[in-house]
C-alpha cells in the first residue's frame, strides 16, 4: 500500500517537473535529446552515416537555417539560461546569440589547398573527424551548443553533446534548435545529440565510445585534463584570468568605459573577459572616476574584506571561488555589504597578491592595482594570467609597450584599445566562437579546427598551362 505523504510527493514532483518542462522546452520531445548515452550514441551514429551523403550546399542550408532560429529564439535561450544557472544577464546573452548566429563561420571556413607543379597535381582537403564528443560550460550554455555545432556540421561532422549539468535544459533546448533547423532544410534527424541528464558517467561513456573520434571541452582546468587523457584527438577550450593594462598614454575615459563594458559584459561570465586590472599609477584616479561616471561603483576598506568573505571561500591560505555568487548581478553583492545600489561593475583598489587579482572568478567585480612602470604591470599581468595563454587586454598608444605586453603574456587573444570582447568579433574584427583553444593550440575554433586534412595526388599532370 502506498502511504499518503509518498503520493502527495510523487503528485508534487510530477507537477513540478511538468511546469518546469513546459516553461523550458518548446514541446515534451526535444529532438535530438535522450534518456541514455548508448540511445544518444546509437542514433547520432546513423545520422552519421546518412549525413556522409550530403553536399556542402545542403551543409550550408542547414547552418543558415541555425542562424535564423538562433535569431529567432535568442531572447527565449537567453531568459532561459539566466532562469536555470542564476548566472548572467538576459540582455547580454541576447548579444552573445545574435553573436554567435552572425558570426560563426560555415563552409566557407573550409580552404583546399592545391599544388600543382611537373609532378602532377595534389589537392588537400578539409574532411570531417566523424562524430565529435563536446562538452559544454555552464557559463555560455546554450551559446557553445550552437556553436560548436555550425562548426562541427559545417566540416561534415555529427556532434554528441555532454553539457554541463547545471546548465542542461537550456543546452538541450539549442540542441533541440539545431535539429529542428536541420530537419527544415531536409537533413538526418539526431545529428546533433544530447541526453536529458548529463552526467560524469555519462560524459565517460560518450569520450570511450570507439565512434566517437574527437573530443572537445569548453570549461575549466579539470575537463580539459581529462579530455587530453583520453588517447583521442582533442581540443581543450580551458580557464584563462585576463588582465587588462591601463598605462599613461591611454585615452582614459574610453579605456574606462571599455573596462566596464568589457568587465561587466553577461556579469564577468565570458572567459575572455576583464578580470583584473593594473593602472599607471599616475592616471589611476582618473580611471577610478571615469569607470565610476560610467556604470561602476568603488568600494574601500572592510567592505573588500567583506566583499571577499562573500565571493570567495578560503581553506587553508588558499582562496576559490563561491559557486553560488559566481555570474550574480553586482546589485545583490552590494546589498550583502549593506549598500543599496544597482551598478554594472564593483571596482576596488587591491593588492597585486590579493585573491580578486589571482582567482578567475567570474564575477562583476574588478580589481584595480597600481603600477609605476609598463615593466611592472607586464610582471604583474603575466602572472596574474597563470599561463593559461587564454586573453589579455590593453589600453595604450605607445606601440613598444603594446608589443612588449603581446609577447610576455603570450595570450591566445590580445586586445588593444577595446573592451574584451572585440577579440571574438563584437566591435572588433574577425568571426566568433566560444570555444577558445589555447592549452592545445587550434584557438579561435571554427569549422577548419573539425576537419582533418587528406591529401589526394595525381601524378600523371593534370596541367592547363
Ligand atoms: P566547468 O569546468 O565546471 O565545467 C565545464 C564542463 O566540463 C561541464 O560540462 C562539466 O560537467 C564538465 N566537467 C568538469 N570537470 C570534468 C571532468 N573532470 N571530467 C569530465 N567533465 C568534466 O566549467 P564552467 O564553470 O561550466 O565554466 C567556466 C569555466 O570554463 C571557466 O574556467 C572558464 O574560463 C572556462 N571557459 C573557457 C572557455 C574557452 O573558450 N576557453 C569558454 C567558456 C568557459
Amino acid at each position: 500500500m502506498l502511504d499518503e505523504k509518498y503520493i502527495s510527493q510523487l503528485v508534487e514532483s510530477v507537477i513540478k517537473n511538468i511546469s518546469s518542462d513546459n516553461a523550458l522546452a518548446p514541446g515534451k520531445n526535444q529532438l535530438g535529446v535522450f534518456d541514455t548515452m548508448e540511445e544518444a550514441l546509437e542514433a547520432v551514429k546513423k545520422a552519421y552515416k546518412l549525413y556522409r551523403g550530403y553536399s556542402v550546399e545542403q551543409r550550408e542550408k542547414m547552418i543558415s537555417n541555425i542562424r535564423r532560429l538562433t535569431l529567432e529564439e535568442a531572447e527565449v535561450m537567453a531568459r532561459m539560461g539566466v532562469e536555470e544557472t542564476g548566472m548572467g544577464r538576459v540582455s547580454d546573452k541576447i548579444i552573445k546569440h545574435q553573436l554567435v548566429a552572425n558570426k560563426t563561420p560555415g563552409t566557407e571556413d573550409l580552404r583546399p589547398q592545391v599544388m600543382t607543379g611537373d609532378q602532377g597535381l595534389t589537392l588537400v582537403e578539409m574532411a570531417p573527424y566523424g562524430i565529435i564528443g563536446s562538452i559544454t560550460p555552464s557559463t555560455n550554455p546554450s551559446e557553445t551548443v550552437i556553436c560548436n555545432s555550425m562548426g562541427m556540421i559545417a566540416g561534415g561532422n555529427a556532434v554528441v553533446f555532454n553539457p554541463h549539468p547545471n546548465a542542461c535544459k537550456v543546452a538541450n533546448y539549442a540542441v533541440d534548435l539545431v535539429n529542428r533547423a536541420i530537419r527544415e532544410a531536409g537533413g538526418p534527424d539526431n545529428l546533433v545529440v544530447s541526453v536529458k541528464k548529463p552526467t560524469m558517467d555519462t560524459s565517460k561513456m560518450m569520450m570511450e565510445c570507439p565512434d566517437v573520434k574527437m573530443l572537445v571541452a569548453t570549461g575549466g582546468p579539470g575537463v580539459v585534463k581529462t579530455l587530453l587523457s583520453s588517447g583521442k584527438k582533442a581540443i581543450g577550450a580551458g580557464a584563462g584570468n585576463p588582465p587588462v593594462i591601463v598605462d599613461d598614454t591611454a585615452d582614459i575615459k574610453k579605456a574606462a568605459i571599455d573596462i566596464v563594458n568589457g568587465s561587466s559584459f553577461d556579469n564577468n561570465l565570458p572567459c575572455i573577459a576583464e578580470k583584473e586590472c593594473f593602472a599607471f599609477d599616475s592616471i589611476a584616479d582618473e580611471l577610478i572616476d571615469n569607470m565610476t561616471k560610467n556604470g561602476a561603483y568603488l568600494i574601500k576598506g572592510d567592505m573588500i574584506d567583506k566583499l571577499v568573505k562573500v565571493a570567495l571561500v578560503e581553506k587553508d591560505g588558499k582562496f576559490s571561488i563561491n559557486k553560488k555568487w559566481v555570474g550574480k548581478d553586482a546589485g545583490l553583492f552590494l546589498r550583502e555589504l549593506g549598500i543599496n545600489a544597482d551598478p554594472r561593475l564593483i571596482i576596488c583598489e587591491t593588492k597585486e597578491n590579493h585573491p580578486f587579482v589571482q582567482v578567475e572568478m567570474m564575477m562583476p567585480i574588478l580589481p584595480i592595482v597600481r603600477v609605476s612602470n609598463i615593466d611592472e604591470a607586464i610582471e604583474m599581468a603575466v602572472k596574474a594570467e597563470h599561463g593559461c595563454r587564454h586573453s589579455a587586454h590593453i589600453h595604450s598608444k605607445n606601440v613598444d609597450r603594446l608589443t612588449a605586453f603581446a609577447r610576455a603574456v603570450e595570450t591566445t587573444i590580445f586586445v588593444k584599445n577595446a573592451p574584451s570582447y572585440a577579440g571574438i568579433g563584437a566591435g572588433g574584427e574577425g568571426y566568433t566562437t566560444f570555444t577558445i583553444a589555447g592549452p592545445t593550440g587550434e584557438g579561435i575554433t571554427a569549422a577548419h579546427s573539425f576537419t582533418r586534412q587528406r591529401r589526394c595526388v595525381m601524378a600523371d599532370g593534370l596541367h592547363i598551362v
